[in-house]
């Protein structure tokens, strides 16, 4: 198909959903989803509260692999429907979004990508910590444990630990011994802070707060198997007076 007969089609637009909150969708994705003819959304993590009164046809994604997917998308695309495909938190993390814009690469047909609130945010933010304390940390890693996706062995967990920064780690909860055993290998000290957020800004939303000797315990009688955040790192420890030089009287103020 010629990039000129596809000139004029509306671009199909992944958009971020955020981590469950219908509020803490951006404008743009609820003026996309409210005008869309049809939404493809992942249905394991999107809160389905997002599309409730809005005209397009609604497709869960989960039982689909990617060509079902894209046999949904393309056909609707070319018939210059308005498409939306809607991810979890933000589309650029662990969203599987790459084979989806590269089949439209070759497809000559046009995308966007709406950025979303990542649950590794709304994670902090449930937890009111902020991830990069002076003289403590300037670093977040988003990282995960190796699963059914292999993660590269110069990125393995004990590897990143030993950096000391603050960690978000996806996709991981239930596997959070062996998490554990990776971040004390690394270097935390059993004493380091860690939390655990359960469905982050959901009204069903837990959070668990303890140190690597004690969290598996927790997440273990919590019952907490998925959709969950581990935050780990001295950041989280609110003990610290460290503050930032950005307000100090003295400081100059064009960067506030
Ligand atoms: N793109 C998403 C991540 C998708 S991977 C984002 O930016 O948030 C799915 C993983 O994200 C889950 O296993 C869990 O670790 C995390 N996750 C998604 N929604 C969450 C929520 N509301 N609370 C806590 N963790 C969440």
């Amino acid at each position: 198909m010629s990039q000129e007969k596809n000139a004029g089609l509306i671009p199909i637009a992944f958009v971020g959903a955020g981590p469950g909150d219908p509020e803490l969708l951006t404008l743009k994705g609820r003026r996309l989803l409210d005008s869309a003819d049809l939404v493809v959304y992942a249905g394991s993590l999107v809160n389905p509260a997002l599309l409730t009164g809005i005209a397009a046809q609604c497709h869960d994604s989960a039982g689909l692999d990617l060509t079902a997917i894209m046999d949904l998308m393309i056909p609707a695309c070319r018939a210059g429907k308005r498409v939306v495909r809607l991810h979890t938190g933000d589309p650029a993390l662990y969203g599987a979004i790459r084979e989806q814009m590269q089949w439209l690469d070759r497809e000559k047909l046009p995308y966007e990508v709406v950025p979303g609130v990542s649950s590794a945010f709304a994670a902090a933010a449930t937890l009111r910590r902020e991830l990069t304390v002076p003289e403590q940390t300037q670093t977040v890693i988003l990282t995960r444990q190796a699963g059914r996706t292999p993660v590269p062995e110069r990125e393995a967990l004990p590897k990143l630990a030993a950096i000391g920064a603050s960690m978000c780690i996806f996709l991981s909860v239930a596997m959070i011994k062996e998490v554990v055993a990776d971040l004390l290998a690394g270097g935390y000290a059993p004493s380091t802070p860690v939390a655990v957020v359960e469905k982050a800004s959901w009204p069903d939303e837990r959070i668990l707060r303890g140190t690597l000797a004690d969290i598996t315990t927790q997440v273990v009688a919590a019952d907490i198997r998925k959709t969950a955040m581990i935050v780990v790192g001295p950041a989280l420890d609110d003990a610290s007076q460290a503050a930032s030089r950005l307000y100090a009287e003295d400081f100059s103020h064009g960067c506030r």
